[in-house]
């Protein structure tokens, strides 16, 4: 669709990181898949997933949390040129802040990736009983799984943050997590 190429490009130009290609395709099969209609995304950019998210079926809805406003606006006028705002409510705030009374089918996590433990630990009351969470940026661009100790302080402390949040699925009590690699790594998680 020439639309999404328009954001795929603009997203190449201006640095922002949206999901390639493998991982969204991976993503809007398993919404298909498992029949997913209620969908809480963290982290929106320029609502470049929420779209190909809503593309999959009608009936799916989507609530989706932007901190940045430029990207916050971008991803307006996207939303507005798929005729999508009625399906996709993008809310400008840091997620931190945001607390919301639905639960959801699917809590897709692809925010700051320092974080991810507090946005599970913060938003898993927001899942229905059988959902599940879906992480992105797992390997971050091969480095989770590869070597990293000669990149910049920073890369390295969203690394051993990432290695961190990979550690707290696989010994959670009570969640259980399939690790995917592909794209740039998925981790699927559901209740035990
Ligand atoms: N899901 C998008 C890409 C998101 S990029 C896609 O694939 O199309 C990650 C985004 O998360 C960035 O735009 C960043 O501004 C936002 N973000 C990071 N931390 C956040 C927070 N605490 N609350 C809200 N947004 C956040
Ligand atoms: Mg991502």
């Amino acid at each position: 669709m020439v639309r999404l190429r328009i954001i795929e490009d603009y997203a190449y130009e201006n640095n922002i990181p949206i999901m390639e290609k493998e991982g969204i395709d991976f993503l809007t099969n398993y919404i298909k898949e498992h029949n997913i209609k209620h969908i809480l995304e963290i982290g929106s950019a320029i609502g470049y997933s929420a779209i190909k998210m809503a593309l999959v079926d009608s009936n799916i809805k989507i609530t989706t949390i932007e901190r940045d406003e430029k990207r916050y606006k971008e991803a307006l006028k996207n939303i507005k040129d798929f005729n999508l705002e009625d399906r996709i409510n993008i809310i400008l705030e840091d997620a931190f802040n945001v607390d919301l009374e639905e639960s959801f089918d699917l809590i897709f996590i692809d925010a700051a990736k320092s974080q991810y433990i507090k946005f599970f630990e913060k938003f898993k009351k927001n899942l229905n009983l059988n959902g599940v969470i879906i992480s992105d940026n797992l390997d971050f661009h091969g480095l989770v799984n590869g070597d990293y100790e000669t990149y910049s302080r920073n890369v390295k402390g969203i690394v051993r943050k990432l290695k961190n949040y990979i550690n707290f699925l696989k010994e959670n009590e009570e969640f259980k997590t399939e690790f995917i690699n592909i794209g740039d790594g998925i981790a699927i998680t559901k209740r035990k």
